[in-house]
């Protein structure tokens, strides 16, 4: 099938990682602004069935370890193609490159990373053959696909003429799928094309939940699961209510038992503690408990800025991804951050405290007008400054820590010999403050100095305790 390119094309080489020192060239990722793919359904006439056009330079033009802006568009026909089905063939996008030997791709839509190696340079590889091959896998998957042409484009001037209405596309997308709630339909849908370095991720998809990855919405995943009943995506019967603010529901738990081997046994849909929904390594967006203010944050993975919280996106994204359940790290698509169900089961607008102004201006519409002057974006660097500002703007987080805390009387025990007590002090600044009711959370990795030379390491860490008491070892 590919015995005209240079290089392995097959699964096996979905997950290599191409190193800065491998790579001749990094075209989008974090520090090239513009970049995008796209599909789109066209008249029949209208595709010359095969065609790749590659405009601009090719991988052989650009020196070593170059960077570069890039868009990809594929443009798709057939009798059975619908639009709805351009968003799940846009996201095979980063499968099928995958495929390549010496090629990585990441992430989807406007946040594409794609690295093509020194090696596959050297034998010859072109963007051409990049084209080709994604048209031939993807034919060979979706039958319904009778023509396919592709164009992509390197220089900066072509590609900033077409993002515009790249963005308009994919917001006209997601408007779309604004306009059901989860109370309306009796399915979700699920996914899991992630779990192959997830793999026991799956993503439920509702109207009002969109993929972690922010590529697939409801309707996505209900034309794919349609079209492809075999394939990532499938319906999930949502069942019985169990409950209805943190978004469980028996049909959801039980499509999770089932696809993540037994892993995971129960999730919510609306709340980030408790039982959480799993988040694989392509999500958009982390929402981060910040236990000091008993409230959250949210960073976009552009923000290449330390946050509030003294943690970087990606080092928060070790700690959310993966497909496990971890308290306190979501992973999300920004348009999770429009929906009316947004962490309602934990306060929703209540909780949160800072974002980037980059998504508080994306998203501005869809905070509700009470928390639009309360919420602090990167102006405010710290939790010193953090908690100024909530207080300085009567946050509600803020009015929630002036409420008086009764006193617990503990129930009458002996208190330990002084002697036996060895005193630990550790540093103000290392002390995590949980506010009172706060909910159980798993702490990112942490070491909290000791005076007395002890050192405690906690990492994913989960601490249920009234009380600790650390006593000296009777010899
Ligand atoms: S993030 Fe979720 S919806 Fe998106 S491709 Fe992965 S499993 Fe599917």
């Amino acid at each position: 099938m590919f015995e005209d390119i240079p290089v392995e094309v097959g699964i096996v080489h979905e997950g290599e990682r191409i190193r800065q020192q491998q790579m001749h060239v990094e075209f989008g990722g974090p520090k090239v602004p513009n970049k995008f793919e796209l599909v789109q359904m066209k008249a029949p006439k209208d595709v010359k069935d095969g065609k790749v056009t590659v405009v601009g330079k090719g991988l052989a033009d650009f020196e070593a370890r170059s960077r570069a802006p890039i868009a990809i568009i594929f443009h798709v026909a057939g009798k059975k193609m619908e639009k709805d089905l351009e968003p799940v063939l846009e996201r095979r996008i980063h499968d099928f490159f995958n495929y390549v030997e010496g090629v990585m791709h990441l992430n989807q839509r406007y946040d594409i990373w794609i690295r093509v190696n020194k090696e596959d340079v050297k034998k010859g590889l072109t963007l051409e053959h990049l084209g080709k091959i994604t048209i031939q896998l993807m034919k060979q998957e979706f039958k319904f696909i009778e023509k396919m042409e592709a164009f992509i484009y390197t220089d900066e001037k072509d590609i900033e003429s077409r993002i515009k209405s790249a963005r308009e596309i994919y917001e006209a997308r997601d408007a779309r799928a604004r306009t059901l709630t989860d109370d309306e339909v009796d399915e979700f849908y699920g996914c899991i094309l992630c779990q192959s370095f997830a793999p026991i991720h799956i993503c439920v998809i509702t109207p009002e939940r969109m993929a972690l990855c922010g590529a697939i919405s409801w309707f996505d995943a209900r034309a794919s699961a349609r079209i492809d009943p075999e394939g990532p995506n499938f319906v999930i019967e949502k069942g019985e209510v169990l409950d209805a603010g943190k978004g469980q529901y028996s049909g959801v738990d039980e499509a999770v038992d089932e696809k993540s081997g037994g892993v995971t046994k129960e999730i919510y849909l609306h709340s980030m503690f408790g039982l959480p929904h799993t988040s694989c390594g392509c999500f958009e967006a982390i929402v981060f408990y910040i236990p000091e203010i008993d409230g959250v944050g949210l960073v976009n993975r552009e923000y290449m800025e330390t946050c509030v919280n003294g943690l970087k996106f990606s080092q928060m994204a070790e700690q959310t991804g993966g497909g496990e359940q971890t308290e306190g790290f979501l992973g999300t698509a920004v348009e999770y951050f429009r929906s009316k169900k947004f962490l309602q089961g934990d306060g929703g607008w209540t909780k949160v405290a800072w974002m980037p102004k980059v998504i508080f201006d994306s998203i501005v519409d869809f905070i509700p007008e009470e928390f639009k002057d309360k919420i602090a974006t990167e102006d405010v660097k710290n939790l010193k400054g953090l908690k100024s500002f909530l207080e300085e703007k009567g946050h509600p987080l803020a009015q929630a820590w002036a409420k008086p805390v009764e006193e617990e009387i503990p129930a009458e025990a002996p208190a330990p010999a002084a002697s036996e007590i060895v005193p630990v002090t550790a540093s103000p600044a290392t002390l995590m403050q949980v506010p009172a009711g706060a909910p159980a959370m798993t702490l990112p990795a942490m070491t909290v100095p000791g005076g007395g030379g002890f050192k405690f390491t906690f990492k994913n860490a989960r601490i249920y305790a009234d009380k600790v008491i650390i006593q000296k070892a009777k010899e």
